[in-house]
């Protein structure tokens, strides 16, 4: 936007844990508007927090990704003509810029002790005073900073301008005005020569040629240093934009509870890459004012930063299983067989034989694909398919629904005689759905009073794919043997 330099826009997350709804969300609209503009999209791993630091978290950040098909130009795996794209691997290029900014007079070794900073901060509060370093170090001179240097432990500071304001013009935000005397002088470069967040972003955005830095609003309290150490350096910012937060459906801050957790725990609960993606796309951006259902191809063309409001987008849980269930009916049949097939193989029970029955899954396919949201939901919904018996269920099962025990032992034996009744040349969903609704009559109950005892009995939970055409897949002898089963557990 402010340069007519191709677009490259980066996700830069820190491993430190898997990356969770929110984190996915900046790198789905980081890629969505590098694709959008034919732009390049880089993958960077901040992993200069040695302390928070959790081995496994690359991996599960790239599985994310890759689950969502968010693919990365440059970056761990495919590599790039900025490598590496760890910020670890990369300590010569911060340690080259704070040099560059301690020579300039625009930052300072700091040699404070921890204690000393600790009784600097008791102090503080003590006095009512906002936190921050008090400039003890920015005294020293030049000689007396290189000789402590050689024998002492030293942070690099950043000198912060405290007078006047530095402004962000956000994509998103707007102009944003931050007050220089309520600036700090950060930390850049720690003693372990590693750099901090705000040093490694700079550098390497600037490295790396990045046009637009998408990221979280929690970071906007970061841009005044950012934007002081650009100037500082002399060196082009990228353009910002912050990214709205993400809400709970309480309007509190999004919490494990309400939906922040790991990505990757929503492919385990069942979820679909493209349901997950048209989800995420819309939090914080519309394509227009009504359109709701949005494929990851007409995203990557329509994408665009002037869409994403500042109003915190609300994480809603229910209109993720409504996407679900969309991408779910949208599947062809062959594709439909395959992932009922997948989830079977992983979701059944032990003693199911491997592999799963083909024909049962196809027979079944269809009664589930209109009635489910999340895959996970598959198996314990077939599973009664499989074997003689229904899945063991306690005879509670049945008295939750009907709590009389004699009105549904005459249910279960009212039901078992005129199913016993019907040839098994006639068993079909016709037959059997007209023989249960007869049992209204005689049983002097309505269909939805007695018909959970039925349910339970022969798929051993009270709901599921619909009973008639359930019947006529276990075929008339398993049927009714799992009536009787049921009546002698009440009995
Ligand atoms: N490493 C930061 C994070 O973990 C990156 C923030 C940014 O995109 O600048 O979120």
């Amino acid at each position: 936007m402010s340069d007519s330099r191709p677009v490259r826009t980066r996700y830069a997350p820190s491993p430190t844990g898997d990356p969770h709804v929110g984190n996915i969300r900046s790198a789905l609209f980081s890629w969505a508007y590098a694709r959008s503009q034919g732009g390049q999209f880089i993958l960077r791993i901040e992993d200069t927090d040695r302390n928070r630091l959790v081995e496994t978290s690359t991996d599960a950040i790239m599985e994310s990704l890759r689950w969502l098909g968010i693919d990365w130009d440059e970056g761990p795996e495919v590599g790039g003509p900025h490598e590496p794209y760890f910020q670890s691997q990369r300590l010569p290029l911060y340690q080259r810029a704070a040099s560059q900014l301690i020579e300039a007079g625009r930052a300072y070794r700091c040699f404070c002790t921890a204690e000393r900073l600790e009784q600097m901060r008791a102090a503080q509060a003590a006095a009512k005073q906002p936190p921050g370093y008090d400039g003890l170090c920015r005294q020293l001179s030049a000689e007396e900073s290189e000789a402590r240097s050689k024998a002492e432990p030293f942070v690099v500071r950043f000198a912060m301008r405290r007078e006047g304001q530095t402004v962000l013009n956000d994509l998103v935000r707007g102009q944003v005005v931050f007050e220089n005397k309520l600036q700090d002088d950060f930390v850049m470069l720690k003693s372990d020569g590693y750099p901090t967040y705000h040093l490694g972003v700079v550098v390497d955005d600037t490295e790396m040629e990045i046009t637009n830095a998408i990221r979280g609003d929690e970071w906007i309290s970061s841009a005044p240093k950012h934007i002081q150490l650009y100037e500082a350096l002399g060196w082009t910012p990228p353009v910002w934009a912050h990214l709205p937060l993400i809400l709970g459906p309480d309007h509190k801050k999004l919490s494990k509870r309400s939906g922040d957790t790991a990505l990757l725990d929503y492919r385990t609960n069942g979820y679909l890459p493209a349901a997950m993606i048209n989800f995420l796309a819309f939090l914080g951006w519309s394509l227009d004012d009504h359109t709701s259902i949005l494929s990851i191809e007409e995203l990557k063309q329509h994408f665009d930063l002037s869409r994403v409001v500042a109003n915190p987008a609300v994480f809603d849980i229910d209109r993720l299983n409504f996407l679900n269930g969309h991408y779910i009916r949208a599947m062809g049949d062959a594709e439909w067989v395959e992932t009922i097939a997948t989830w079977c193989e992983s979701g059944l029970p032990a003693s199911v034989p491997r592999p799963v029955d083909r024909p049962v899954i196809e027979q079944a396919a269809p009664l589930l694909k209109e009635r489910i949201a999340r895959l996970d939901e598959i198996a314990p919904m077939v599973a009664f398919l499989f074997g003689e018996e229904a899945p063991e269920y306690a005879p509670e099962a049945i008295l939750e629904r009907v709590p009389e025990r004699e009105v549904a032992i005459r249910v279960l034996e009212t039901a078992a005689e005129r199913l016993g009744a019907v040839p098994d040349a006639e068993w079909d969903v016709a037959r059997i759905e007209a023989v249960i609704r007869g049992l209204e009559e005689p049983l002097g109950l309505k269909l939805r009073k007695f018909v959970p005892a039925l349910y339970v009995a022969e798929m051993g939970r009270a709901q599921g794919i619909p009973l008639f055409d359930s019947l006529v897949l276990l075929g008339r002898e398993r049927s009714l043997r799992r009536l009787r089963t049921a009546i002698r557990k009440l009995g």
